[in-house]
């Protein structure tokens, strides 16, 4: 199907595409990647009247760290750089693990991390991993910018707290405190399918002693669900058969997964379990692996 009409526009600054998104009220879209919005387009599942095309403002395709160690990631950088980054296989294992399994070559050779956050899917893969770093999202609008923890980001399904006038700028990963270890774990139907279960899991150590956990949940409910009880019951001792073991429990507890084509709920809660021990017990899973 083709999509409704539209008026395309490609602004060259941030000053004009918010400009443009403010006339355009909630009929405009920005476009980032276009893998998400295109599809629902031609599905006319979404029929924007106005199209901000942001892929002519220059300076935003960036992934870099700042010198305290803070991750900054551009709306423009897409899924394909933060697969091919040194930087993220240096030091960010959950990050790095999760990057090679968004969909296949083709859509993250366009699509954008910070498309995927804005996106809200609770499918996303991004939106774990980002959760489980206590990452937030830079948003620019006509006040200027604020800052938008991840975890308050979603409001539900394909849904996010950005006004219809604001661009979200990048994606903030603050810095470790301590030693990063982690990964990210998806079970999927075939190879470039979207999750059918996902456990994104991020921990910091100092000596034995974990110092700061995050745990998040792709697939397996409305929206990206926080394991935050989870991940609480790691900190402030070593990792251990015991302490693995509860955090797993609690990870498959949160979790709200539907019965459907894919699986039966308990098999996906079992795969969330099965994947929090698997994460955590190999501490330094930095390694993409893929459990289809
Ligand atoms: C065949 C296929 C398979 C896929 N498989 C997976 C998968 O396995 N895992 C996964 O996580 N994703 C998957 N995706 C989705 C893909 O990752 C998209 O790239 C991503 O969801 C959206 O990023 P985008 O840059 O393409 O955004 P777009 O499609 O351009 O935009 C998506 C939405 O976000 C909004 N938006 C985008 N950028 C901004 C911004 N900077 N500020 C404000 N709003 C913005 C748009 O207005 C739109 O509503 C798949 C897509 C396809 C087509």
């Amino acid at each position: 199907m083709y999509p409704s009409r539209f008026r395309y526009e490609a602004p060259r600054s941030l000053d004009e595409a918010i400009s443009l998104l403010r006339e355009g009220g909630d009929e405009a879209k920005v476009l980032a990647g276009g893998q998400s919005l295109v599809p629902l387009m031609k599905l006319r599942f979404a029929s924007p009247e106005l199209i901000v095309d942001i892929n002519n403002v220059p300076g935003l395709g960036y992934h870099r760290a700042d010198p305290d160690g803070t991750l900054r990631i551009g709306a423009l950088c897409r899924h394909v750089h933060l697969e091919r980054s040194d930087l993220l296989k240096a030091t960010q294992p959950t990050m790095a693990a999760a990057a090679p399994l968004i969909a296949d070559p083709i859509v993250r050779n366009r699509g954008t991390l910070v498309g995927s956050l804005c996106h809200a899917d609770p499918q996303g893969d991004w939106a774990s991993v980002v959760l489980a770093l206590g990452g937030a999202i830079v948003a620019q609008g006509p006040g200027g910018r604020r800052t938008i923890p991840a975890a308050d980001f979603v409001t539900g399904p394909f849904q996010n707290v950005l006004e219809h006038d604001e661009i979200a700028v990048e994606a903030v990963i603050p810095a470790a405190q301590g030693t990063r270890a982690g990964g990210y774990l998806k079970l999927e139907r075939r190879v470039g399918d979207f999750a059918t279960v996902g456990v994104a899991v991020a921990i910091e150590t100092s000596g034995q002693t974990v110092t700061r956990a995050g745990i998040a949940l792709t697939g397996v409910g409305g929206s990206t669900i926080a394991a935050t009880a989870a991940a609480d019951a790691l900190v402030g001792g070593p990792l251990t058969e015991l302490t693995i073991g509860q955090a797993a429990d609690l990870a498959a507890e949160v979790a709200r997964p539907r019965s459907d084509h894919r699986g039966s709920a308990e098999y996906k809660r079992h795969m969330v379990r099965t994947f929090v021990v698997r994460l955590l017990s190999r501490a330094d899973g930095a390694t993409a692996e893929r459990a289809a």
